[in-house]
């Protein structure tokens, strides 16, 4: 039924346990020259309980940035293997140290996140997410050999390829991302293949937001079961928090991770259930612990146990980055609204993009989204009524009315890796 033992702990045990592993990370961060300087006020011995946490203060990616390359090491630069570096496009990249250990703990952790949705070590793997820097890439990777599965790294792009592969080596499960994956079915069926016929049974997806509409296309459109994955490279890369077959939120690896929801505004925890900002501290990484990492995704936990029987808590899929919130009109809105709305609606196709623009004074939204084939018609006024649909339904979601632009199917650029869903474009037009 699991993987490891640590799945299933007893909630006082667990507590326990992140006590103890807290102290001891906390003492190991303070040989680094970056917690050495920012702790040395604090005593480890003060920490008796996990809730002690909250006397520790936070790590933001400003921090990591300016410690870059080595400020976060706790060892010497030779016991370290493996370099990633996080998706930014901005500023000065964040890069992750992982020693042998930390592969191996990472490994396990991936592992165990794949045997909760069902993989087993008959199964075989394809993983159609970039590999390089990402860590969805060689992360999946070394988790799906460790379970013991035939592990092919396709990496991202040429479908036909990938289609191949799939079907030569009976290809039981795959990591994809959200994005791509409803650009990957639709070419599917271009190819000529009836997804009920391929061999696959249960995709992975992760690695950027996505609703629940979204994940239900994914597992129509490819005939398969898509199961929720979050990670992030500040803490290893994916499996920190990952769905069991219930697909009722994402088990946080408690032995391995504390996770906390906290008011970005004032830090503090916010009360049980409601959204936040995701905060994360590494309990078993020894090269470069990370304490209190503001995530800025956002994210509330689930209340209740899960059937499963797995004790880590839940948090339900991320609503959004506190950093892709727009604010139009003085209305608060996440790009995952919108994706919500469109996904809901059959005409709409595999993708979307919002842009920003000025006309004036005045802030717009407009949002591009692409129509299926069979409702790209002829008639005008079919295709403004549908407009005019997709703008109210839009409207209803978000509090104002964006200018809607329907467009055909695969006329937006598909970013490789993660989907880019927002282009602000107001100093430029
Ligand atoms: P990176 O470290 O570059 O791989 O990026 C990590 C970020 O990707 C996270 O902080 C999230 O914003 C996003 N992300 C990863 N997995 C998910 C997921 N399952 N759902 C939503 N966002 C995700
Ligand atoms: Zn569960």
């Amino acid at each position: 039924m699991y993987f490891d033992p640590a799945e299933t702990l007893a909630r006082p045990e667990l507590e326990k346990l992140q006590a103890e592993r807290l102290r001891a990370v906390v003492k190991n961060a303070m040989t680094s020259p970056f917690y050495a300087e920012r702790l040395k006020d604090f005593d480890p011995e003060d920490i008796r309980t996990a809730a002690d946490i909250t006397n520790l203060p936070f790590t933001t990616k400003d921090d990591l940035r300016g410690q870059y390359p080595y400020g976060l090491l706790t060892r010497p630069l030779d016991e370290f293997v493996r370099l990633h570096a996080s998706s930014g496009t901005t500023g000065t990249p964040t890069a992750i140290l992982y020693t042998q250990k930390d592969l191996d703990t990472w490994a396990e952790l991936m592992a165990r996140s794949m045997y909760a949705v069902g993989i087993r070590r008959s199964d075989v793997l394809q993983n159609l997410s970039g590999y390089g820097l990402f860590t969805g890439g060689l992360g999946i990777h070394y988790g799906s050999e460790r379970l013991g599965c035939l592990t092919i790294p396709a990496g991202a792009g040429n479908t036909k390829r990938q289609i191949k592969l799939i079907r030569d080596f009976n290809v039981t499960a795959m990591h994809i991302i959200p994005s791509f994956a409803l650009y990957f079915a639709a070419k599917v069926r271009e190819e000529g293949y009836e997804p009920e016929d391929m061999p696959w049974k249960i995709a992975l997806i992760g690695a950027e937001p996505h609703t629940e509409e979204t994940r239900r296309r994914i597992e129509e459109m490819l005939h398969l079961k898509a199961y929720n994955s979050y990670g992030l490279s500040e803490m290893n890369g994916p499996g920190v928090a990952f769905e069991c077959t219930e697909q009722n939120g994402m088990h946080v690896w408690e032995d391995s991770y504390i996770a906390e929801i906290i008011d970005p505004a004032t830090g503090e925890h916010v009360p049980e259930g409601e959204i936040g900002e995701l905060v994360m501290t590494t309990l078993t990484r020894e090269g470069m612990p990370i304490i209190r990492y503001r995530t800025r995704d956002l994210t509330r936990f689930l209340p209740g146990e899960c059937p499963c029987g797995r004790t880590g808590r839940r948090i339900d899929r991320i609503a959004g980055r506190a950093d892709d919130m727009l604010i139009l009109k003085g209305v608060n809105i996440y790009p995952m609204q919108i994706e919500q709305a469109l996904m809901s609606m059959p005409e709409v196709g595999q993708n979307y993009l919002i842009e920003l623009f000025r006309e004036g004074y005045m802030d717009q939204l407009r949002v591009k989204v692409e129509i299926k084939d069979e409702y790209f018609v002829e008639d005008m006024r079919a295709l403004q009524g549908l407009q005019k649909r997709i703008a109210a339904r839009l409207c209803d979601e978000i509090l104002v009315t964006p200018r809607v632009e329907l467009v055909m199917h695969d006329s937006i650029p598909k970013a490789p890796g993660k989907a880019v869903r927002v282009m602000d474009l107001r100093d430029k037009e």
